[in-house]
């Protein structure tokens, strides 16, 4: 069966990228290897779906090519998401630094694609495996246009279990590596590769951080704990929340970070980013309170004692000398953590690297070395920090893409 756009992938980039596509007359067909549609965007937000930032621009995004993404971003703003987002009468509400949400749920954002996508004629077939992908080449493009004048243009060759399917463009939408049980694969990495594209090395990313075996044990015990942090690496920081895990470290602060921690770089918490702690203690010299105390009541309880037992001691503020009460202060705003490694894609929130940006046209997302081929989304060495751009990065190259194929 021939179309004219094949899209791989019935996630957030590929969705999209179909509507407009159909919009334009082309016909259609997503290959969908999952049974329904968009299962990460169903999950995303906590079942809220933080579909978009609308602050979102290039600096929110980490690529080899920090200008790659300017372009899509430009030509399809998180202002046009939102008016789609109204017109499905669709609530929503901004929670914090720009990040809006679905009052309702994720599934709200799915229906609105889904109905867009049925009112743009695209054909979606769930549960379907691809099995090879093949771009014909000139001997078998005129075998095939002799056999018969429709075929004629055809570039690729997809051959899924449920049959094969030849199109004009084809268009690798599968996103990342995380959560495999949501159907996350390497097959965009294996179809750049096939075609000779470079990859930038992928990791995960927005992903919590594993204590190394050698820091205190007690912290474990921290679990659920919380608390606002300066988390920095090089010169990126991150203020938000912090989050004690069994295992190590996690929350919106943490999850940012890993996307910059280099393998064996420390990070640096700065647990109390708007104080001045050696000014503080010092202004109190003279209290008999112990020290873990004194701190639970400008940092949570459970955690100023797990600190104080294993980081610096405690005792009375009285008894401190000036040295020790600055060796308490850098401890408190410069705390080094190092760490091994980090929960991978099984909690992982996006992949960093992908597809490298040398290989795409910014404007339309297609190969420059193989025409009518494109890759769109997080497939892409193109990834957002937390916070709605990862989705927004997903409706630009996807629209970007679409006005092309
Ligand atoms: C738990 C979680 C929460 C998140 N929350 C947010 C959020 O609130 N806001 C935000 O901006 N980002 C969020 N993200 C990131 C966001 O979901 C992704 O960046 C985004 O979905 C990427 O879109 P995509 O279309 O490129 O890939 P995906 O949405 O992953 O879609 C890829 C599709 O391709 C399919 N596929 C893969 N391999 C094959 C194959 N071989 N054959 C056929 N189909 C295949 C997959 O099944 C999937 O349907 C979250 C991610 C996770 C894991």
């Amino acid at each position: 069966m021939k179309f004219d756009v094949i899209i791989i992938g019935a996630g957030a980039a590929g969705l999209f990228c179909a509507i407009q596509a159909g919009k334009r007359g082309r016909q259609v067909l997503i290959l969908e290897h999952n049974a329904q549609v968009g299962r990460k965007i169903i999950v995303s937000g906590g079942g809220r779906c933080n579909f978009t930032n609308i602050s979102a621009q290039a600096e929110n995004f980490i690529s080899r090519n920090p200008h790659f993404c300017k372009s899509a971003l430009a030509r399809y703003r998180p202002q046009n998401f939102v008016e789609l987002v109204k017109k499905y009468r669709i609530e929503f509400y901004e929670k914090k630094l720009g990040q809006l949400f679905c009052r309702g749920s994720s599934g709200q954002i799915v229906e609105m694609l889904v109905e867009e996508c049925r009112r743009a004629k695209v054909q979606i077939r769930l549960n379907c495996s691809v099995k090879e992908v093949k771009k014909l080449n000139e001997t078998l493009l005129s075998q095939t246009a002799n056999k018969s004048r429709q075929d004629a243009g055809v570039r690729f060759e997809v051959e899924t279990d449920q049959g094969k399917f030849i199109c004009e463009s084809l268009v690798i939408a599968t996103g990342g590596l995380s959560i495999p049980q949501l159907g996350a694969t390497d097959f965009g990495y294996r179809i750049a590769r096939q075609f000779g594209l470079k990859i930038v090395e992928t990791r995960a990313a927005l992903v919590p951080l594993v204590f190394q075996n050698s820091f205190p044990a007690k912290f474990k015990s921290l679990a659920g704990v919380s608390l606002e942090a300066a988390v920095s690496t090089g010169n990126t920081t991150f203020c938000e929340n912090i989050l004690f895990t069994h295992r190590g470290l996690s929350g919106p602060a943490i999850l940012q970070i890993s996307s910059y921690l280099k393998r064996g770089e420390k990070i640096s918490l700065d647990l109390l980013p708007t104080k001045n702690i050696f000014e503080i203690l010092q202004n109190s010299k003279e209290s008999r309170k112990e020290l873990s105390n004194f701190l639970g009541e400008i940092l949570p309880q459970r955690f100023a004692s797990v600190f104080c037992e294993t980081m610096v001691a405690s005792k009375p503020l009285k008894i401190y000398s000036e040295k020790e009460l600055k060796a308490i202060a850098e401890k408190v705003h410069a705390w080094q953590i190092g760490f091994d490694e980090t929960e991978g894609n099984r909690k992982a929130e996006v992949t960093l690297g992908g597809v490298s940006t040398d290989e795409l046209s910014s404007k339309t997302m297609e190969a420059k070395r193989v025409k009518n081929l494109y890759f769109i989304g997080e497939v892409v060495d193109v990834t957002g920090w937390l916070g709605g751009y990862n989705f927004q990065w997903a409706w630009s190259s996807g629209f970007a893409a679409g006005e092309f194929v």
